[in-house]
C-alpha cells in the first residue's frame, strides 16, 4: 500500500490553498480534468463565463498578500453597479436602504414597517427571532419582508425563510439603521452598504486565473486530475483509487459532506443519519451571450424578487469586466429560482421580455446564444437541523484524521476568500 503524510481531496480554492500552504509531502486527487471547482471558468466561442458571479472580495490580509504575489498587478478594481427590479422600476441594491423610486403604495408600506419594526427593537419587547423570516420582520419590517427578502430568498433556496435560521445573515444581509432606510426612501442614501461594495477581479481570463496561478505553484507530480477516490476507510486510514489502496496520516477534503460521508465504507448509521439530515438547493443558472455592447444599464447584477419571473438575479460579468466577452457583445448569467417549474423555453421567452422591456435589446435576434448549467451543490439550507448535523459529522471525522474543509465540506455559505483561509488553516492544524 502506498502511503502519504497528506491526501487532499479536491482541487478546489480549499484545496490548492491547502497544498500551497502545507509544508511536506502530499497528494491532491481532483475528479475533473482541471483544477478551479466552482471558480473554473468556460469559454464557449469567445464569451468567458463563471459560475455564475465569482467576484473577489478581500478582506483578510494574508489573502490579499497571497492574490499580489500570485497575480502581480493583473487585478483590476470594480466597484459594484448593482440593482433590485420590482413593480415595473429599477431601484438600487440593497433593497433596504434604497427604496427611493418605488411606487408610492409600497414606499408607504415598507417605510411604515420599518418604523414599526425599529420601535419595537427600541423597546427591547420582542423574542429573539426564530428562523429567517422572524429576523427580517424585526430588523427590516413587515414591508420590506414581503416585498423583497421573502419572495427574493424563497426563490433562491427553494423553500420559505421561515424554514431558514438566521444564522448566515450577519455577514451577508446588511442592516441599515431607521435613519438610513429613511435617507435611502428619499433618494440620500450616503455610502454603498454592504460586503461586496468594490470587489477584485482578473483583468483576463476570467476567475479561472486565480485558481490557475496557485495551480501553477504546486509541485506538479503532487497533483492528480481525473481522480476521485472509490471509497475511504477512516479506521483503516486509506482511500481506494483505480483500484489501489493509498493510505494517509492526514487526509483534507473539500467534498461535499454528503459525498464524503457516502465515500467512506466505515461510517456508523449516526453519521449516515446526520448526513441525511442536510439540505442544499442546487445552482441552476444559464450562461447568456448578447450581441449588445453594454446590457442591464451597466449593472453587474439585478435582483429580481417577484414571482413572475422564473430568475432570482441577472448579472453581466461583461459589464463589469469587458474582456470576458468579445469586442461590441456581452454576456449574461441568469440565476434560476430553485422553485421554479418553468421549461427551458419559458425561461428564454421571460429572460428575452425582461431584456426588451427594461431596454436592454431590441429584439430576441440580439440572443446569440444560451447554455443551461447545473451544479448539484448550491446554497446551504440553514435549517433547524443543519447545525447539529454538520458539527456531529465534522468532528467524527476530524476524531479520525480527515478534516472537511471548505463551502459544501465545511457545509457552510463561504466566498472564495474563506476557502482560502479554509486551506491556510488546515495546513496549520496538520
Ligand atoms: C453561485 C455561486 C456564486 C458565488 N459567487 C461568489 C463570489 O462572487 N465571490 C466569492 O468570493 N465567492 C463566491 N462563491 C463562493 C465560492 O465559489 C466558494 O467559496 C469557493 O469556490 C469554494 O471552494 P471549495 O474548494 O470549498 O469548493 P469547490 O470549488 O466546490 O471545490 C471542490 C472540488 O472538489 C472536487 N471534487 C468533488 N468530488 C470529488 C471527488 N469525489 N474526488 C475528488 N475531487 C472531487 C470538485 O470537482 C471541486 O474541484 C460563489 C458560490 C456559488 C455557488
Amino acid at each position: 500500500m502506498k502511503k502519504h503524510d497528506l491526501i487532499i481531496l479536491g482541487a478546489g480554492l480549499s484545496g490548492l490553498s491547502t497544498a500551497m500552504h502545507h509544508k511536506g509531502d502530499y497528494l491532491i486527487l481532483e475528479k475533473d480534468e482541471r483544477p478551479g471547482g466552482l471558480t473554473r471558468t468556460e469559454d464557449i466561442e469567445g464569451f468567458l463565463f463563471n459560475h455564475t458571479g465569482h467576484w473577489l472580495h478581500l478582506r483578510d490580509p494574508r489573502v490579499t498578500k497571497l492574490v499580489n504575489d500570485l497575480l502581480p498587478g493583473q487585478m483590476v478594481t470594480v466597484e459594484r453597479k448593482a440593482a433590485v427590479y420590482s413593480n415595473g422600476v429599477f431601484t438600487l441594491y440593497p433593497f433596504q436602504a434604497n427604496l427611493y423610486g418605488l411606487p408610492k403604495e409600497v414606499l408607504r408600506e415598507c417605510l411604515q414597517g420599518a418604523v414599526s419594526a425599529a420601535i419595537k427593537r427600541a423597546s427591547g419587547d420582542y423574542d429573539q427571532p426564530a428562523n429567517f423570516l422572524e429576523y427580517a420582520k424585526l430588523h427590516f419590517g413587515e414591508g420590506i419582508a414581503r416585498h423583497f427578502i421573502v419572495p427574493y430568498n424563497t426563490k433562491l433556496w427553494g423553500v420559505s425563510p421561515a424554514e431558514v435560521t438566521a444564522e448566515w445573515t450577519q455577514r451577508f444581509v446588511p442592516i441599515p439603521d431607521i435613519g438610513q432606510i429613511v435617507d435611502g426612501a428619499l433618494g440620500m442614501s450616503k455610502e454603498a452598504m454592504g460586503y461586496n461594495a468594490s470587489f477584485l477581479y482578473p483583468a483576463e481570463g476570467g476567475i479561472e486565473t486565480l485558481a490557475k496561478a496557485m495551480f501553477d505553484r504546486l509541485d506538479q507530480d503532487k497533483a492528480r486530475m481525473n481522480s476521485a477516490p472509490e471509497s475511504l476507510s477512516v479506521n483503516g486510514g486509506f482511500i481506494t483509487l483505480n483500484g489501489q489502496k493509498l493510505s494517509f496520516d492526514k487526509l483534507v477534503s473539500s467534498l461535499a459532506l454528503p459525498d464524503l460521508v457516502n465515500l467512506t465504507v466505515d461510517a456508523p448509521d449516526r453519521i449516515r443519519k446526520a448526513s441525511a439530515l442536510l439540505r442544499c438547493s442546487p445552482l441552476r443558472y444559464v450562461n447568456v451571450a448578447l450581441d449588445v455592447p453594454t446590457p442591464l444599464h451597466g449593472n453587474h447584477w439585478i435582483y429580481l424578487p417577484e414571482s413572475k419571473y422564473p430568475f432570482y438575479r441577472v448579472g453581466s460579468a461583461s459589464n463589469a469586466v469587458p474582456a470576458l466577452a468579445p469586442p461590441g457583445k456581452s454576456s449574461l448569467y441568469v440565476e434560476l429560482a430553485n422553485d421554479s417549474i418553468a421549461s427551458k423555453d419559458d425561461i428564454i421567452s421571460s429572460l428575452t421580455e425582461f431584456l426588451i422591456e427594461t431596454g436592454s435589446i431590441q429584439s430576441a435576434k440580439q440572443v446569440l446564444f444560451t447554455a443551461f448549467r447545473e451544479h448539484p451543490w448550491g446554497y446551504v439550507i440553514f435549517d433547524d437541523n443543519c447545525a447539529n448535523a454538520r458539527q456531529e459529522i465534522i468532528d467524527f471525522y476530524a476524531d479520525k484524521g480527515v478534516l472537511s474543509i471548505g463551502r459544501y465540506g465545511g457545509w457552510t455559505y463561504n466566498s472564495m476568500e474563506d476557502a482560502i483561509i479554509d486551506g491556510i488553516n488546515a495546513a496549520s492544524r496538520i
